[in-house]
């Protein structure tokens, strides 16, 4: 059941093609989901969402129209369907969505961290006559909070027929001034195991360790700080997921494993070296 409805306003666009509001339902109202839906309702779009849980309140106060059920969402005339749940529940919520009530085609288009999953699943679930962009807005809350502007925004056109909604969508994040980055998405998996996976993985490993800010900190203890706290941010599941479905995240966590181990063996032996040396001069 729709709770209340968007008001729109004219949106403006740095490229030379119309601007167009679009009509946009979102799946999966989490925290990513709530960041990107401010900027869209700030640049004139219609938003609904469905969700797993109840957001129907925030909904109401964000001017979103917010659908219990997933069969009437998809009934809405949505021009473009945006895929934000987790990693993890991506798989259930495909397959368990009455794509049956669709009553047009509007574009698919999903924003998860890790791109080669999302992509065959979306092309193994969706039929033939809907287009599908796989989309990863490298930012979220914390970084992108004073705006998006030089912000990277990797997508792989990967099934694009209607090319009008698929270029007024991308012109939603062009307009905010990100820096479009078009790939593959094997190609971002790939670079993305080396970036993203491996800042996440240390954050987590500064917070097992517990650290904590100091009255003797360094700016490099401080960045370290940082980072702890910006990566903790973000949901377990939002980390797992980046480990399990990015085929290249397991070869370099063994990459960290054997860095971890050189070290140690480096500072093994240059103690090594000066124990002997001190036992020669005594
Ligand atoms: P998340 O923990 O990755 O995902 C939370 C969302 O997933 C919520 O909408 C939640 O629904 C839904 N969800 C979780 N488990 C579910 C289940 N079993 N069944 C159905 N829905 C389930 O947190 P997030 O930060 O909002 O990220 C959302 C997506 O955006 C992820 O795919 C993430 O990789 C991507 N992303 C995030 C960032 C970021 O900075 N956070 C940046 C770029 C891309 P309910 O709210 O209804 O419980």
């Amino acid at each position: 059941m729709a709770v209340s409805s968007s008001s729109s306003s004219s949106s403006s666009s740095s490229s030379s093609s119309p601007s167009r509001n679009l009509k946009i339902g979102i799946v999966g109202f989490g925290p990513f989901a709530q960041f990107l839906a401010k900027i869209m309702i700030k640049q004139g779009h219609t938003l609904r969402a469905t969700s797993r849980s109840d957001h129907s309140s925030l909904c109401q106060d964000l001017g979103i129209s917010f659908f219990r059920d997933t069969g009437t969402f998809l009934e809405a005339n949505n021009d473009v369907i945006l895929i934000c749940t987790s990693i993890l529940s991506l798989s259930k919520v495909l397959n368990t969505m009455p794509l049956h009530c669709l009553k047009r085609s509007p574009l698919f288009v999903d924003v998860l961290s890790v791109k080669e999953y999302p992509r065959d699943i979306l092309l193994k679930v969706l039929p033939e006559e809907l287009d599908v962009l796989c989309t990863h807005p490298m930012f979220g809350p914390e970084s992108g909070k004073n705006g998006w502007k030089d912000l990277a925004f990797m997508y792989e056109r990967v099934r694009i027929k209607d090319e009008a909604t698929c270029s007024s969508f991308l012109r939603i994040f062009e307009t905010e001034g990100c820096r479009m980055l078009e790939m593959s998405c094997e190609e971002h998996d790939m670079v993305a195991a080396r970036s993203q996976f491996l800042t996440h993985t240390i954050g987590r490993i500064l917070s097992e360790m517990e650290v904590k800010p100091t009255s003797m900190s360094t700016k490099g203890f401080e960045t370290l700080i940082h980072l702890k706290e910006s990566t903790m941010k973000d949901s377990s599941d939002l980390f797992s997921g980046l480990f399990v479905y990015n085929r290249f995240a397991k070869q370099e966590l063994k990459n960290l494993e054997l860095s971890l181990e050189k070290v140690k063996q480096m500072l093994q032996d240059k103690m090594t070296e000066e124990q002997n040396l001190n036992e020669s001069k005594f």
